[in-house]
């Protein structure tokens, strides 16, 4: 059977997977792999306590398990858009010029010179772009509340694709919509889960395969963290087999070992 097309019908069975409550699909083979994958990743990771943001009177952001004030909120929104391209590590030099100079605010960012802001930016790269971007955003959320954003509305924003968009509207508006990003499509292609490189076709797969568990934003923000951290740690561009967590579930590794 092909396991990227394996849909079925879905059961009342529910496992706890390190404090997650995930509902057990029954009669898809693709659903209950995607369960698996998430509670192996789960057990070898732990929890990520994605988005980091900087704490008040702080300067570093912190993994604490995601924003809990607009300002945290906006934090997240400012930290999607100077990720694009580049490692959290450069971004993160960026929040950190931002917060020395208290910028994460609608308004200040608005209001700041261009040059200036290029300058704040700069380390998270294509500063120019960012800048411009960030203004753009600003400009949008000066009259919205994070609670009632929609998706539509951020892509149509210069420069905010779907997956910086769905990092904001999950991770700072705290809507269902599952992130996918480059190491999620090389991941699942590895593991012959998924045959597509197309954002939104992968994106569809994994809403069908968790919609209806309990804690479904948290699952979708841990399982979003534990791709990342997998593709980090074992799924490189050479990736490290042996000692991967998911190898049994790997049709990639399977190849490797006929
Ligand atoms: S076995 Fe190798 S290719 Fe497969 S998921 Fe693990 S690291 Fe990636």
């Amino acid at each position: 059977m092909d396991r990227a097309s394996g849909f079925g019908e879905d059961s009342k069975n529910f496992e706890d997977t390190g404090g997650l409550r995930v509902r057990i699909p029954s009669g898809s083979l693709f659903l209950m792999v995607i369960l698996e994958i998430y509670s192996l990743l789960l057990n070898k990771y732990r929890r990520q306590l994605w988005w980091p943001v900087t704490e008040e009177g702080q300067i570093k952001p912190e993994y604490t398990g995601g924003p809990k004030n607009d300002k945290q909120r906006l934090e997240v929104a400012i930290g999607a858009v100077l990720t694009q391209n580049t490692s959290w590590k450069n971004a993160e030099k960026a929040i950190m010029n931002l917060n020395r100079k208290s910028l994460i605010d609608i308004e200040k960012i608005k209001k700041i010179g261009i040059k200036e802001l290029d300058e704040v930016v700069r380390p998270s790269g294509f500063y120019r772009q960012k800048t411009e971007r960030l203004k753009l955003l600003a400009e949008f959320l000066e009259s919205r509340d994070f609670s009632s954003i929609k998706r539509e509305e951020l892509i149509r924003i210069k420069g905010i694709g779907p997956e910086t968009a769905d990092s904001i509207l999950l991770y700072a508006c705290g809507k269902p919509e599952f992130v996918v990003d480059a190491y999620t499509k090389r991941i699942f292609n590895r593991l012959g889960l998924i045959n597509t490189e197309n954002y939104e076709e992968v994106k569809r797969l994994f809403q069908r395969a968790l919609t209806g568990n309990n804690n479904l934003i948290q699952t979708y923000q841990e399982f979003h963290a534990l791709i990342v951290e997998h593709a980090k740690q074992h799924c490189k561009k050479e990736p490290e087999c042996a000692s991967c967590p998911i190898k049994k579930e790997c049709n990639y590794y399977k190849q490797l070992k006929q």
